[in-house]
Parts: C-alpha cells; structure tokens; sequence
C-alpha cells in the first residue's frame, strides 16, 4: 500500500504534525524519521499552527514517542508537536463533483479536499488538464483554497529595479553580463525618493530589486535598509541574487524581512543548462541559509522553458512545499532580445495558470503573486492569474526613465497601480485597505 493511501485509510486513527526550528532541521527530521520506518508526509503546517507558510511533518498520533526518542537521539531542534484534525471539505465543494470530470481527476480532487498528500504522479495529472470542466474545477478548488487561507483582499506590492548590472549570464536573461545595453545604477539618494513615492500610496512592502552588483557592498546595502526602515518603517524584500551567509545575516539584522531568491528549476540538469555561472546545490543551500536566518524567503520558476518538461513543473511545486517556501512567483518564459534562448516560443498562458493553480492546491497557504509575465504575455493576464489562486500582484516603481532599461524579457508589462486595481475588481477581489486610492 502506498505511503499517502496509508492515511487514507487510518480510519479512526489520529495524527499530528510537527514543527521544526528551520528548514535544515526539517529535512533532517523526515530523513531520519523515515529511514526508521517511521511513516510519514509533509504537508503546509494547519493555519493556527505555526508561522504562515511553515512546511510541517504529520504523522500517525499513536508514533509519537517514537518521535520524540528519534528527535532527540539525532539533536534536531523542533518547535512542537500538536494534534491536528484533517479537513473534509467534500460537501462544501459539492458544485466541482457535478462537473464531467474523469474519475481520477475527481479522486485526485477530492484528495485535496480532503486534506491529503497529493504524490509527484498526481500533480502531473492536475498539470495535464484540457478537458474544459477538468479546468474549471482546477481553477474554482485552487479559488476556494486561496479564499480559505488568505481570504478576498489582493496583497500590493512595489518592486524599484535599482540596479541592471550584473555579472552572471542566465541564458534565458535580458540583463546577462554579455547584453549590450544600457546600464543604470541608482544612488541611495534615488531609491529613497523612489520608496518614498510608493508610501505615499500606503503601499507596506518594498522589493529592492536588481542583478547581481557586487558595486552595492555589504555596507551600501545595510545603509539603504536602515533608512527606508527609519524613515518609512516598510517591509523590505531584498531580491539581489546570492550573497555569502554573512551578508545575508547581516542585512536580516539591519532590517530586510524577505528575500527573492528564484531557483527557477528544481531539476538540476535544467537548472544548470539555463544558470551556467551557477551550483544548483548552492541556490538550494542558498534558500535553507535564509529560512534558518529568519527571512520570509520567495522563489519561483518560469513556464515554457525550452527542455522543461511537466514532469519539471511538478518537480519545482514539490520543491516549494518540502522547503516552506512563501511567496512562489510563476511566470510564463518570454524571450529577451539578444539572449541565446531569444528564437524560443512564449511559455503557455494556460500551462502557467495551471501551474499557478496546481501550486495553490499543493503548498495553500502562501503568496503568490500574478506576475508581470503573465500581464506582458496576455492583456488580462493579471486577472486571470487572480481567478487560479494568484494573491498578490507586485507594482513596477522603478522610476520611469529607467524601467525600460530593465527587461529580463523583452516587452515587459509595466504594471501599476490603476492596472492593478482594475484587474482586482474585474477578479472580483478587494483591495487592500491600506491602499490610499485617492491620491
Ligand atoms: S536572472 Fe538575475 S542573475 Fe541571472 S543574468 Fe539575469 S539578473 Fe543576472
């Protein structure tokens, strides 16, 4: 009998998760927890329990001792271990089952109605949907998941591209070191002025965004944290490509609570054919350091890669769920001029909003942003990501004569806040109370 029928069929049998003081100590603990024998499943940790976003372990209740013992005997640091009921959310979904779905598409459904482990096999099944009622009921299960854990409101964001230097050379990259094109760096005068005109729309959270500059030293970039912090006290998202552990620690300190860190691949050979300056071993150890350093970390993939395969996108959902990771941004592939993949066809509209929607059934309580791609690749893409599960939608606020400058595809949708407000409201979505509409 396979792992995940095991606790279907617990009957009356109860289980419990647990919670672990990082990744690191997660992975660790369904290693060791596994290879005794011991059965278990990761699962998004129950809303109540834990940190939003948190990946937990459950497993059969009546284990628990044994555990506890195999903790121990291996020093892994966890937060708790608490009793959990599993939702049933058949009848509330009763509209889906009146659908013409094919009877392992339903029973797949049903699983996450039901609160259950969908395996790698049964992602790919929801990721191959074509048949029309099949979509809409993907689409309505991933709607009502997203209205479960997050409610209606559309989380706001701005992103300021400081800076378009960079020196790796991801194939697939309109700023790669090899580009030529115009490149800009901004003072710390300039992104201060910038973060202030976001403030000013009441927007709470700043993504720092650009490529990887080693011009902005360690000390540079704690300089700018701490004034947008004492100036605005705004949540920062730094997403600067890597850095070395300590800097990390180091800008976590002086104020930064997220980090954009895309692995783009969790499959290593397709990892490593459009990252060839990077280690996939290190972008993943990368991801675990700024877990345990207590950032809200943020990764992602691209749709329609050239050599990705289904396989690869349910490979890139597993990833995000067993490393907790919180804000999943999914784009369709759209090619930069210039690059060596810019002869190769746009990612699909509708793959990219399955995987969307499929990424929401697996990992539930995250954010996950509409991205720009979606609104370069189709007029209504932002609405129609926030129709699958999408919940967030990220602002360009890079000043204007800049942005332009500052394509990792080419033809890239300037999103702001007009078109982002009209594309909640034809989702029929809120906007966020702290948005300060009438300015
Ligand atoms: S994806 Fe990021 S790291 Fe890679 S070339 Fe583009 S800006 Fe640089």
């Amino acid at each position: 009998m396979a792992l995940r029928d095991k606790f279907i069929t617990t009957g009356g049998e109860k289980n419990s998760v647990l919670l672990c003081s990082s990744t690191h100590h997660l992975l660790e603990a369904k290693h060791h927890l596994s290879s005794s024998g011991v059965e278990i499943e990761l699962v998004p940790a129950p809303s109540g329990i834990g940190s939003a976003c948190t990946t937990a372990i459950r497993f059969v209740r009546a284990k628990e001792d044994l555990v506890r013992k195999l903790l121990e005997d291996s020093s892994i640091e966890w937060t708790g271990i608490y009793p959990i009921e599993k939702k049933d959310r058949i009848d509330t979904w009763d509209g889906l089952w009146q659908l013409n779905l094919g009877s392992e598409f339903e029973r797949i459904l049903q699983k996450v109605a039901q609160d259950q482990v969908l395996s790698k096999e049964e992602i790919i099944i929801l990721l191959q949907a074509q048949r029309s009622d099949e979509l809409t009921a993907l689409f309505k299960a991933a709607s009502k998941i997203r209205a479960e854990m997050l409610g209606a409101t559309v989380d706001l964001r701005a992103a300021i591209e400081f800076s378009n230097y960079c020196i790796k050379g991801c194939n697939y990259c309109g700023l790669r070191s090899k580009q030529q094109i115009n490149r800009y760096r901004m003072s710390k005068q300039e992104i201060i002025s910038a973060v202030a005109e976001i403030n000013q729309l009441g927007i709470e959270t700043v993504i720092l965004q650009s490529g990887e500059d080693p011009w902005y030293t360690t000390d540079k970039i704690i300089e700018i944290i701490q004034e947008i912090k004492d100036k605005f006290g705004m949540k920062i998202t730094l997403s600067l490509g890597e850095r070395s552990k300590q800097e990390y620690k180091k800008f976590k300190e002086a104020g930064a609570d997220n980090y954009l860190l895309k692995l783009e691949a969790a499959n290593r050979k397709l990892f490593k054919q459009l990252h060839p300056d990077d280690q996939f071993k290190v972008r993943r150890e990368h991801t675990k350091w700024l877990k345990e350093l207590g950032y809200i970390t943020g990764s992602g993939n691209i749709v329609g890669l050239p050599g990705q395969k289904i396989e690869d996108l349910a490979a890139d959902i597993l990833f995000y769920k067993e490393y907790g990771i919180h804000m999943i941004g999914i784009g369709p592939f759209l090619p930069a001029k210039g690059t060596p993949y810019q002869n190769h066809p746009p990612g699909d509209l509708l793959l990219s909003l399955k995987t969307i929607a499929v990424t929401r059934l697996v990992c539930q309580n995250v954010y996950i942003p509409s991205t720009t791609a979606l609104a370069s690749l189709a007029e209504d893409g932002l609405t129609r990501g926030l129709e699958v599960g999408a919940n967030v939608i990220m602002l360009i606020m890079t000043p204007t004569i800049l942005r332009e400058k500052y394509q990792i595809y080419s033809g890239k949708n300037m999103v702001g806040l007009k078109t982002a407000i009209s594309s909640i409201k034809k989702a029929g979505r809120e906007v966020p109370g702290y948005i300060k509409q009438g300015i």
